[in-house]
């Protein structure tokens, strides 16, 4: 990876050659550091199983010293200028611009999606920091004047101070994005810990952030698993965690850290619906429904891992399939790649056992994507595209997220059922339904209980003038990741009553005294 020039002629870039495998650094206080630790971890290019790099697992004091820096530079930070916070992302969505190739290339090296997935990773991700870059109107407080006689109240949303973020393997360029640059343009100061599995893209990122003119301490980095997220969690100098990542893991991190005393949010695991009505465009819809099962291998948060097809739209199984046949599977390095490979061998293994299940419960396998052939990638952690049909409620592939390229098909009678089907699934991040119509659209809209919700779009993810969301398990905590709410989850309200004596006035009326 080539790492800026300025920062290695100082030895600080983000990932150095020691030995003939680099390694992963921590940032803390504003420079690039070896970590103490004896325990590491190979990332590993899932196309090809070549060692990339080592990340570490940062050692106790290591995590203390990240919080420390925090923790002294917001006691500056969080009194400067507007100005100063808002240029530091402006510059910093150019550098991102400037770099999106290479910031590409590693993304796709160590997650596997194909490069123009990985190219729009980074650019959500850069839309949020423009986004930051609008900090001085979407931090303003509120003022009402004369509340009684001669009083006015104010609000004022001030940093909470030391924040941290903690994200998952599948977007290592976009969450991370997600979440320092609204903390840190809020005043905050901050301690990200990336996905173990992928960190490189991150610091990459990182080190354009430092390079913007993020000051020292400001942005810190610690890499690690459970130990470092509990870690986190129980932090005493740590006011608020944004999680992104499984329920399991989620709900894990949102009940250690309020206990804590910190305030949390969590976007968590998915199990994603479209319901396909029979007057929907078919062409339009079929496309949408195949790029979103399986692209960037189903391993988005927002992927379509069911279809209830509706009445007739059942009928539309054999034209899916093929769609679905027609898929490239190979290394997203690749021209043309419309599928990669899965995160590790572990998250391979885990998707072939479940498509097994799958048929051991007796759901129809309409088209088995296990063991693809790669020319030039035998040693891939690659799944085809793959469809069951007959799925049904209490199995396996139905209650769990899959998270790979896997679409499960069941069918409706009519929109009520597929609603139904819908809400009483536990998960509510995303779903989307397929029609001509207006009315049925307009009860999905109203009946449906989940978070991101799609009228002829596959996959809704809200652009930064909105906020994610979620609904049941798929988040705990109230406010989301970006937009407005975020800048409430990274703020105080502080609320001011005031009154002012006039010295010229004062003395010829006495009687001052307010009732509130
Ligand atoms: P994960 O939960 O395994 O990991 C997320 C983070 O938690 C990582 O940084 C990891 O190091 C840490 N972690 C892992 N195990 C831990 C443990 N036992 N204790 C404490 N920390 C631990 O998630 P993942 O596999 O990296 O990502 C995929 C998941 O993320 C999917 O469930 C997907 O739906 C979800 N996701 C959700 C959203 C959303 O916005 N709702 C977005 C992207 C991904």
């Amino acid at each position: 990876m080539t790492a800026n020039p300025d920062l290695v002629a100082q030895g600080e870039s983000a990932v150095n050659a020691r030995g003939d495998v680099p390694t992963v650094k921590l940032l803390i206080d504003g420079k690039f550091v070896e970590s103490q630790t004896t325990e590491w971890r190979d990332i590993i290019n899932p196309a090809t199983q070549e060692v990339l790099a080592r990340v570490p697992f940062a050692t106790a004091q290591e995590v203390d010293a990240a919080v420390a820096s925090a923790k002294e530079a917001f006691k500056t930070w969080r009194k400067t200028s507007i100005g100063t916070r808002a240029r530091i992302f402006l510059k910093l969505q150019q550098l991102i611009r400037e770099n999106m190739s290479e910031l590409a290339q590693i993304l796709t090296r160590e997650q596997g999606k194909t490069l123009p997935d990985a190219e729009g990773d980074v650019f959500r991700g850069l839309e949020v920091v423009e986004h930051a870059a609008n900090i001085g109107t979407l931090q303003m407080g509120e003022v009402a004047n004369n509340v009684a006689g001669g009083v006015d109240t104010y609000t004022i949303l001030q940093p909470l101070g030391v924040c941290a973020g903690i994200t998952p393997f599948n977007f290592p360029a976009m969450i991370p994005l997600w979440m320092f640059p609204m903390a840190i343009a809020t005043g905050n100061t901050f301690v990200l810990k990336p996905s173990e599995q992928d960190p490189m893209v991150t610091m990459r990122l990182v080190e354009l952030a430092l390079e913007a003119g993020i000051p020292a301490g400001v942005l810190n980095v610690v890499h690690g698993g459970e130990d470092v997220v509990n870690a986190i969690c129980d932090h005493r100098d740590i006011k608020a965690i944004s999680f992104v990542g499984s329920t399991r893991v989620g709900t894990h991190v949102y009940n250690r850290a309020s206990l804590a005393g910190k305030r949390v949010q969590c976007m968590m695991g998915a199990k994603n619906h479209a319901i396909i009505m029979p007057d929907a465009n078919k062409e339009q819809t079929l496309n949408a429904l195949v790029g979103a099962a399986f692209g960037a291998a189903g391993q988005r948060c927002m992927a379509l891992s069911v279809a209830v097809l509706v009445g007739e739209a059942r009928n539309w199984i054999p034209e899916l399939v093929e769609k679905a046949r027609g898929l490239k599977v190979s290394a997203g390095t690749e021209p043309g790649t419309d599928v990669g490979p899965l995160i590790s061998k572990a998250a391979l293994q885990r998707v072939e056992g479940l498509i097994e299940r799958g048929v051991q419960e007796g759901a129809t396998l309409e088209l088995d994507g296990r063991n693809p052939h790669v020319a030039g990638y035998e040693q891939g952690n690659f799944v085809g595209p793959t469809i069951f049909s007959g799925v049904k409620q209490g199995m396996a592939i139905y209650e769990q997220e899959i998270f790979g390229p896997v679409l499960c098909v069941m069918d409706a009678a009519d929109i009520d059922e597929a609603i139904e089907i819908i809400n009483a699934n536990p998960n509510g991040n995303g779903t989307a339904i397929f029609t001509q119509s207006g009315a049925a659209a307009h009860r999905f809209r109203e009946e449906i209980d989940v978070g991101q919700v799609g009228i002829n779009l596959p996959i809704p993810v809200p652009v930064p003038l909105f906020s994610f969301t979620g609904s049941r398990a798929s988040k705990l905590g109230d406010l989301g990741p970006y937009g407005k709410q975020v800048v409430l989850f990274y703020t105080q309200t502080k609320t001011v009553t005031e009154r002012w004596f006039d010295d010229s006035t004062v003395a010829h009326a006495p009687n001052t005294t307010i009732s509130l």
